[in-house]
């Protein structure tokens, strides 16, 4: 750790450093960022920078309202982007209370809490998200109302000279400049929309990656003059963005997930790992779904998976064991298809790696696998083959989460209790919102 410090402090130097950026997350995954001089990293160390924690989303009450960031070197990066290049740097942060602890409102230390309990039972967590999103030609929709999709273009397309392959070489530039690797990136089915995999990476890591990673999306769109967004339903009418995260836990060098001797190369902890997600995933759903239009991507069809369901290579599953060579015994893992791309990564990552020890500790069952397109059965079937529904709007996602004493463990009481109030009031004001769908269909027929 002192290495790391003294690391930073010497680069800062070297390197003429003139502004510190201090990064954390609120309850819903909003990146905050306040800009530190120099000079004062070398306190903000050893004693913490003092912030008002009541001006954040979920945080404190104003009258318990100090707090402190204790930033973690080993995230430190100089910010490659516009006029900034060289000057401005980042680290993200830990959130104390006054007395120096973890604070309960803190998204990555809930999920650090959920890494500790892994790594007690001998594993070291492993996530690999998938991340979609939308380029739009600028923030407002166009005059149908609808936004403006950069490109026609569709799955894997190329586009000699199109706006999204510009931006795919400059972004993915960038993410490996400060240090994000990147697997692959492509344009995804909508028009405009486009997906790129971050590599493997401990989940922590990935969870900051995946915070910076949108920041550089929206960066490196504002510098191209277009727009991006992570909403996870833009268009009705073409497939949502989700944030398809894939899950390995290592034991040592051996991957948990992996057993040759098994028909899908599953060992007995990713079948429970796997039944810990299905049988959490409607209460968890008020964060992996956290939007009132996150429902919409969900019942959307277009490959988003709507009921509770896994499958080997079966794209309609809410969980998805891909195909893996059985000489790639390291990359056994397990997809979750729910996750949508505004989800604040460290507060999913918590409840789906905790919901899958869950299935460990306790030996759950897990179901027999879908086979076939879960969303073309009938209601009957569905319930036949016992593939419960995720919630239908963000108010049924509230019910069930209310309900969850999951939820407030692997949360804490605090985070629950402020995701629970933020949601209630999003879906209050939304519950009032007289939409454009109701005009046309009513205004003129009744
Ligand atoms: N866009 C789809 C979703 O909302 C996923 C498409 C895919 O399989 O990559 O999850
Ligand atoms: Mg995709
Ligand atoms: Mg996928």
């Amino acid at each position: 750790m002192d290495r790391q410090k003294d690391f930073v402090l010497r680069t800062i130097e070297d390197r003429d450093v003139r502004f510190v950026r201090l990064w954390f997350t609120d309850v819903i995954g909003t990146l905050k960022s306040v800009a530190l001089a120099p000079a004062e990293v070398e306190a903000a160390f050893s004693e913490g920078l003092g912030f008002d924690g009541s001006s954040i989303d979920g945080y404190t009450r104003i009258s318990e309202s100090d707090m402190l960031l204790q930033p973690d070197p080993s995230t430190f990066q100089i910010l490659p982007w516009r006029d900034e290049a060289g000057n401005s740097s980042r680290m993200y942060c830990d959130v104390l209370t006054p007395d120096r602890r973890p604070a309960p409102a803190d998204p990555r230390n809930v999920l650090r809490r959920v890494l500790d309990r892994a790594s007690g039972m001998g594993f070291s967590c492993y996530t690999h998200p998938e991340i979609e999103f939308y380029l739009l030609a600028s923030d407002t929709p166009g005059p149908d109302g609808e936004p403006v999709p950069v490109d026609r273009a569709g799955y894997f397309d190329h586009v000699p000279g199109g706006a999204a392959q510009d931006f795919r070489r400059d972004a993915v530039m960038m993410l490996e400049d400060m240090g994000i690797s990147v697997e692959f990136s492509h344009h995804e089915t909508g028009p405009g929309q486009n997906e790129i995999d971050l590599r493997a990476a401990d989940a922590l890591t990935t969870a900051d990656n995946v915070q910076t990673f949108r920041t550089i999306m929206k960066e490196v769109a504002a510098h191209q003059g277009i727009y991006a967004t992570f909403m996870p339903k833009p268009f009705g009418r073409h497939p949502g963005s989700g944030m398809h995260t894939h899950f390995s836990l290592f034991e040592g060098d051996a991957n948990a997930f992996y057993d040759p001797a098994d028909e899908f190369r599953l060992s007995v902890t990713g079948r429970r790992f796997i039944a810990g997600l299905l049988r959490h995933s409607v209460e968890m759903s008020l964060v992996t779904h956290q939007f009132v239009n996150s429902y919409k991507r969900l019942w959307g069809a277009d490959e988003a998976p709507s009921y509770v369901s896994w499958g080997h290579n079966n794209r309609s599953a809410l969980v998805r064991v891909p195909l893996y060579k059985p000489d790639k015994a390291g990359s056994a893992r397990i997809e979750y298809r729910g996750l949508d791309a505004s989800a604040n990564p460290y507060l999913a990552y918590a409840l789906l790696i905790a919901a899958g020890l869950r299935g460990i500790e306790e030996g759950y069952d897990l179901p027999e696998p879908a086979s076939e397109d879960v969303g073309a059965l009938s209601a009957q079937e569905r319930r036949v083959l016992g593939h419960d529904s995720l919630p239908g709007t963000l108010h049924d996602a509230v019910r069930a989460a209310e309900e969850s004493e999951f939820m407030a463990e692997v949360l804490g009481e605090h985070v629950y209790e402020a995701l629970l109030r933020n949601k209630r009031q999003e879906w209050d004001d939304y519950r009032v919102e007289i939409t454009p769908y109701e005009l046309r269909r009513y205004l003129t027929g009744l």
